[in-house]
């Protein structure tokens, strides 16, 4: 017998590792040769403007037409150089991809006369052909086109002879149609907020960006068995499948050592990521089978967001290059462990200071401290925004189902730092402090470095968790763009900390010392917020209790977490900050709900497809073969012994009856279902429809067609199982 999934399965058998050449000796001798980063800029600018566009991206300033011009003459100097034909405005669209335009570098001059040409114009500003891009209605496709603007933060990079150049989508009205706009507006405001909240620690303050360092998880899984998987083909993750017999419970992938074709991808994949400058540093395996992770040293968040959105996409050009496919989406195997994308996040001053990094001194560290509390309290007031910036169909699977952080959004700071908080809380008193009382609690936090490293961590379980330098926002999904969360996290902390200032001027203008003003308001932030921290095992049922005790939201599916996109205090806060208007909200609202509907129709047609022209005719097959062996027994046996012999398969023959029964019944209901959701005409209604009457067939379905996949006939089933996709290399 064969079939495609056995012809994979021998396919695989016959892969080797492919071998790669390291483009030099060391990494520096190619790290970021295929950007446009400020040392090359730097040797083909002219001085001046080079120092114009430092400057502009330093102070967040405007770079003018003529500095626009060098810097696109200097640009097509070197991209010409680099060989390369071609370039593209590369921006990040709200479907979560990422988008380019290519257009030739060459022009068509009098007489036909052809000449290479790159203007400032083309540089700044494009108009791509973006009507299908989803603008939750900001952009009649009739009526205006939207643009893309040269953003000078993230260096322009060549990939395949294209020169890409970072940019935003607006539309003409100026709202921002990507991600990128609001991820700036939002560093932007932070920025401000945190450097005046600094000025009260130390002057020479004058900027702080928020830094970024991704953990990206994802699965690999060979090409053709890949191709032998519509499902994965065409939703990501797997829709059926039998678990293994094995499978992650011995957790023996953990740090295992790495298959060696797939060492042979890492290795290549790094190869391009450092001539792209994207700085990867750890790889490892994973807890659950043929998972794995690539982490960078981190950056600043804008270019982190960028270098991550490359990354995703390099990592599928050179996984078919190693024959495989990589698998981004948050749960591509029901019972194995999904993949989830952590957001290491702090904030960094001009003057190096990590400033969620306990100091050496009181003063650095009630800085520390100031920033620390600070951003409990906006996790605290803004909970349901983040989780909102972060749910989506696939990640749905993770959150609140038991092996991710929850649906519940709490903040792990470890013991010691709770501590400090109690005491802070238990000590400030609400009258003036006594100046033994300060010069107590100014030795206590003095002592908070050396005691930390022993203390920070290892909670796993936690969404939001201090892991001693940085906050690590692990509720991200693996398939995401973290512009959105990093956007909402960095908007909620400018606007929590413009807050702190105020309340700390208020403080010393009813005559208190800075100092103390500092620790009333972290006080009263200590008790506001306390309800969030939570240093327990977030996967326990235990704390699905109190956490509803405690008042804190549960929101596990995404119609109703979006909500808080359109919420008044998130629209308030978010205009307030001009990182989004109310208008930008809406659409975003829109288009989520829109995608979310969109993934769930694809897996329920995909599912529904499956079962009617794969699984069923299988199992009638297997059906027949067991009904002819039941009629040669029946022939050839006497009746005594006939009831015996053909028990199994009379019985396997009934079993596949009632399975498939069921299987069509539901598969009739659920595109009836569909039919309606998709008659409604409001997307929430449409997309509120396929949450409670789609969405549950999915498991339903699969629930039989798994059962059958146990009784059937190995050599006859048609789809490589779980052990094949999960097992071989
Ligand atoms: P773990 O798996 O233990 O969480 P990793 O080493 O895999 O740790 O990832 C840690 C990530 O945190 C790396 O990307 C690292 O660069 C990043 N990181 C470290 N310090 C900071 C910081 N100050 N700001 C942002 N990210 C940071
Ligand atoms: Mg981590």
């Amino acid at each position: 017998m064969s079939n495609i999934r056995t012809e994979a399965v021998r396919e695989l058998f016959s892969r080797k590792p492919i071998s790669v050449e390291s483009p030099g000796a060391k990494v520096s001798d190619y790290f970021g040769t295929a950007t446009f980063g400020l040392e090359t800029m730097k040797k083909y600018l002219p001085g001046e403007a080079f120092e114009k566009v430092k400057q502009a991206v330093d102070t967040w300033g405007y770079i003018d037409r003529r500095v626009a011009d060098a810097v696109a003459a200097a640009m097509k100097a070197w991209a010409m150089e680099m060989g390369v034909t071609h370039y593209t405005h590369w921006f990040h669209p709200l479907n979560g991809s990422t988008a380019e335009k290519h257009d030739a570098f060459f022009e068509m001059g009098l007489e036909g006369k052809v000449f290479e040409h790159f203007s400032g114009n083309a540089l700044i500003q494009q108009e791509p052909d973006a009507s299908s891009f989803p603008s939750g209605g900001i952009r009649n496709t009739f009526e205006a086109r939207g643009y893309t603007a040269w953003d000078p933060s993230s260096p322009a990079f060549i990939v395949d002879k294209t020169l890409c150049i970072p940019t935003v989508f607006l539309s003409y009205t100026g709202e921002a149609l990507d991600f990128k706009a609001p991820l700036l507006k939002s560093l932007y405001a932070l920025d401000k907020a945190a450097v005046d909240v600094c000025q009260y620690f130390d002057k020479n303050v004058n900027k702080v960006v928020a830094t970024l360092g991704w953990e990206q998880e994802y699965f690999l899984v060979d090409a053709a068995l890949y191709h032998a998987r519509p499902d994965l083909i065409l939703t990501d993750r797997t829709l059926m499948g039998h678990a293994s017999a094995k499978d992650q419970q011995l957790a023996d992938h953990y740090f295992g050592s790495i298959p060696e074709r797939v060492t042979a991808f890492m290795k290549d994949l790094e190869f391009e990521c450092y001539k792209l400058g994207i700085p990867i540093r750890t790889r490892h395996n994973e807890v659950a089978p043929n998972q794995f992770e690539c982490a960078p040293v981190y950056e600043e968040a804008n270019l982190a967001v960028d270098h991550n959105q490359l990354l995703m996409d390099m990592m599928k050009r050179v996984a078919r290059k190693h024959h495989f496919r990589v698998l981004l989406h948050e749960k591509p195997y029901k019972g194995i462990n999904g993949s989830g994308k952590h957001n290491n996040w702090s904030l960094l001053t001009n003057t190096g200071v990590n400033l969620l990094a306990p100091g050496t001194t009181p003063k650095t560290n009630l800085q520390f401290l100031t920033f620390l509390i600070n951003t409990i309290k906006a996790v605290h007031d803004h909970a349901d925004l983040l989780r909102a910036s972060v749910m989506s169909a696939g990640n749905e699977h993770r959150l609140g189902a038991h092996e991710a952080p929850p649906a519940i959004i709490s903040v792990f700071i470890g013991q010691y730092l709770t501590r400090i908080l109690n005491e802070i809380e238990a000590r400030v008193p609400s009258d003036k402090m006594t100046p033994d009382e300060k010069t107590e609690l100014k030795l206590d936090i003095g002592k908070i470095p050396e005691i930390l490293l022993d203390n920070t961590d290892r909670n796993r379980t936690s969404p939001f968790a201090f892991t001693g330098n940085r906050f690590e926002f692990r509720a991200v999904g693996s398939s995401v763009n973290c512009a959105a969360p990093m956007t909402m996290l960095n908007s909620a902390m400018a606007s929590q900390l413009r807050e702190f200032k105020n309340q700390v001027e208020t403080e010393i203008d009813k005559g208190i010392k800075k100092d103390e003003a500092i620790f009333r308001v972290l006080r009263r932030y200590i008790i506001h917020s306390k309800k969030i921290l939570f240093e327990g095992n977030g996967y326990s049922d235990d704390w699905i209790a109190e956490a509803a005790e405690r008042g804190l939201s549960n929101v596990k599916d995404t119609p109703e977490a979006l909500k808080a996109y359109i919420h008044p205090s998130a629209i308030e806060m978010l205009d307030r900050l001009n990182v989004l208007t109310e208008r930008e909200l809406y659409a975003r609202y829109d288009i989520r709900l829109e995608m979310f509907t969109k993934k769930l129709q694809i897996e329920a047609r995909v599912l529904g497809d499956l079962a009617i022209n794969h699984i069923i005719p299988t199992v009638i097959k297997y059906q027949n073969r067991l009904i002819e062996n039941v009629k040669g027994l029946k022939e050839i046996l006497p009746a005594g012994e006939f009831a015996d012999a053909a028990s199994y398969q009379l019985n396997s023959i009934r079993k596949i009856s009632k399975h498939k029964a069921l299987i069509l019944e539901m598969v009739t209901e659920m595109i009836n279902q569909r039919k309606l959701a998709n008659h409604l005409e409001d997307v929430r209604d449409r997309a509120e429809a396929y949450n409670t009457k789609v969405k549950h067939y999915l498991n339903e379905i699969r629930f039989h067609i798994d059962k059958l996949e146990l009784i059937v006939d190995d050599d006859l089933w048609p789809l490589p199982k779980y052990r094949e996709l999960l097992f071989t290399r």
